[in-house]
């Protein structure tokens, strides 16, 4: 498909206008491309000439509007940082419309009824990784929203330092948050509410649609997205840094990438973000947070679903649902085709040993992944060998109660097992050669990102250890 030839529906208009805030994007000056996301592209049928032709950079930076096109901002509120904040919303993103399932949304675009005291502006830098690592984490197969593509500017705008602002098109096949059920619970709009119960329900569980007893269901598979979001992140080592509930996703999608990281090495109390001095979102503490941000979701919801009920699925979440979704990750992770009891105690003292260990994460599971019985390569990469040699003692033992041959596990753990991750040093790596103007490893980092379970001989240097200087440093939200 042509970009002229895109139509876009925008159903999300049919709520009141409370919803949203219809906007007019500020273009950007001097747009140019930095990189187009051809596989994203493909999910809305774009060529891939599309790349080539200037109403892309124009649909991204607001000069060229597709058929049925209307731009809004929508609203929500949400807790953060344990504070409810009545006020928040797309301070700098604005929605064009629907294409299929897809709600393409421009995020840098300008200022908004939202954006409080902010610009509505979004740095290079920022986009850069929101672009890139929302393309990694869906390779990786974990629930994402996308992005199709970002533009560079000239548009000067301030942070810690003069930055050049961008604009990165998002996708998504849902944008509501948590807190867009707050902001209208919190409001006494309990009509809206429903009504936006019955939009999500529309949108993002239609097999619902008909059931009366649809809003329960609807709470019911929001806390298992969520658990399976969270238990991949715990899986991966993905550090979100903001996990405030209005970067909570109804449809459990990793939303709204800021100071985020993989681990490099595995440290349970990692904090990504700098400013959260306390640690409240630090790598060990997201399951606890999940539950506590569903919690408040749950509170939101008292005018459409019996409290009871939902504190029963929330007690469940934390007794097993959740659990559950961890041990089956880390399982596959260790190549466990069956599923025995003591799995659970396996994975938790695997979670010690790596802590203990002083071991970059990505490696080792991957290293994990060709082991036959020889340890020296674990033992290699480990700070602790003797901490890594006891856990094997255990993994020995299970391994043995396997049915299916070594040959069977290894392939399965390296398709599971990534080689590569974006880690933050390499993406430092591609801003920093951005910010002199050379956009080239943006898109070798995406290529990168799309073949994580690859051997990628050209690339072996990311494939290993970080760099020490670059070592689970810390992030700062401002973008
Ligand atoms: P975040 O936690 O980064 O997802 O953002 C929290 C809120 O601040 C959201 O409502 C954003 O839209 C808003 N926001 C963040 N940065 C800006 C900005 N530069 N201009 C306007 N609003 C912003
Ligand atoms: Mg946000």
């Amino acid at each position: 498909m042509k970009l002229q030839d895109i139509q876009l529906q925008t159903p999300y208009l049919e709520l009141d206008a409370e919803f949203y805030d219809l906007t007019e994007p500020e273009p950007l000056d001097e747009p140019y491309l930095i990189s187009f996301n051809e596989d994203a592209g493909k999910l809305i049928n774009l060529d891939s000439q599309t790349k080539d032709n200037p109403d892309f950079i124009a649909m991204l930076n607001g000069t060229f509007s597709p058929k049925g096109a209307r731009n809004f901002a929508m609203c929500y509120a949400g807790h953060q940082f344990g504070n409810y904040n009545p006020w928040l919303g797309d301070g700098r993103a604005s929605n064009l419309g629907k294409l299929g399932s897809w709600n393409l949304q421009v995020k840098g675009s300008g200022e908004t009824l939202y954006s409080r005291m902010a610009d509505g502006r979004a740095a290079v830098r920022s986009s850069i990784r929101e672009y890139l690592m929302s393309e990694a984490m869906h390779h990786l197969g974990i629930p994402t929203t996308r992005a199709l593509g970002i533009i560079g500017s000239k548009t000067k705008i301030m942070r810690t330092k003069t930055e050049n602002a961008a604009i990165v098109m998002r996708m998504s096949t849902s944008w509501v948050r948590f807190g867009t059920f707050e902001y209208f619970h919190y409001r006494k709009e309990h009509v809206k509410l429903k009504a936006l119960a019955e939009y999500v329900i529309a949108e993002s569980f239609p097999h619902l649609k008909d059931d009366e007893d649809r809003f329960y269901k609807m709470f019911c598979e929001v806390v298992e997205r969520t658990a399976n979001m969270i238990a991949s992140w715990q899986g991966i080592g993905f550090n979100h840094g903001v996990m405030n509930t209005d970067n909570m996703s109804i449809e459990g999608l990793t939303i709204d990438y800021g100071p985020f990281a993989m681990l490099d090495d595995f440290r349970y109390g990692y904090i990504c973000n700098h400013t959260d001095s306390i640690g409240r979102y630090s790598y060990g503490q997201q399951p606890n947070i999940s539950y506590w941000n569903l919690t408040k979701l749950s509170e939101a919801l008292p005018s459409l679903i019996s409290k009871e009920r939902m504190q029963k699925k929330l007690d469940d979440y934390g007794t097993f649902i959740y659990p559950d979704a961890y041990v089956e990750v880390m399982r596959k992770k260790l190549g466990l085709s069956l599923s025995l009891d003591g799995d659970g105690e396996l994975v938790e003292a695997l979670v010690v040993a790596l802590h203990d260990a002083y071991v970059d994460n990505t490696l080792f599971f991957r290293t994990l992944s060709h082991y036959y019985g020889n340890r020296e390569a674990l033992y290699d990469i480990a700070m602790d060998p003797v901490v890594v040699d006891n856990w094997l003692k255990l993994y020995d033992v299970r391994l043995k109660k396997e049915t299916r041959s070594q040959e069977e596990r290894q392939n399965a753990m390296l398709r599971t097992n990534p080689k590569y991750v974006l880690k933050n040093y390499m993406i430092q790596i591609a801003i920093e050669k951005a910010e002199k103007d050379d956009y080239s490893m943006v898109d070798t980092l995406l290529n990168i990102a799309r073949n994580p379970y690859e051997e990628l001989p050209e690339f072996e240097s990311f494939a290993g250890d970080t760099p020490e200087e670059y070592k689970n440093i810390g992030l700062s939200c401002s973008s």
